[in-house]
């Protein structure tokens, strides 16, 4: 029995991400992995109960505007 660990991989450089962070390196657009080099943060309006307010998200370069 062989215990297999899926391995997350950057979309742009090919670079292994630490299983501990795979979780969160990725992409909220298309949901891609990324590296810390290859991560780019976007502003995102959003629309709250009462208000409207900005976020900032994690995404790939593809996604990046
Ligand atoms: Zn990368
Ligand atoms: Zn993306």
């Amino acid at each position: 029995m062989s215990k297999e660990l899926k391995i997350a991989r950057c979309v742009e450089c090919g670079r292994i991400i630490p299983s501990d962070e795979a979780s969160w390196r990725v992409c909220s657009m298309c949901g891609d992995s990324i590296c810390l080099e290859h991560t780019y943060y976007m502003r995102v309006k959003r629309t709250g109960l009462y208000d409207i307010y900005y976020d900032v998200v994690r995404v790939c370069k593809k996604c990046k505007i």
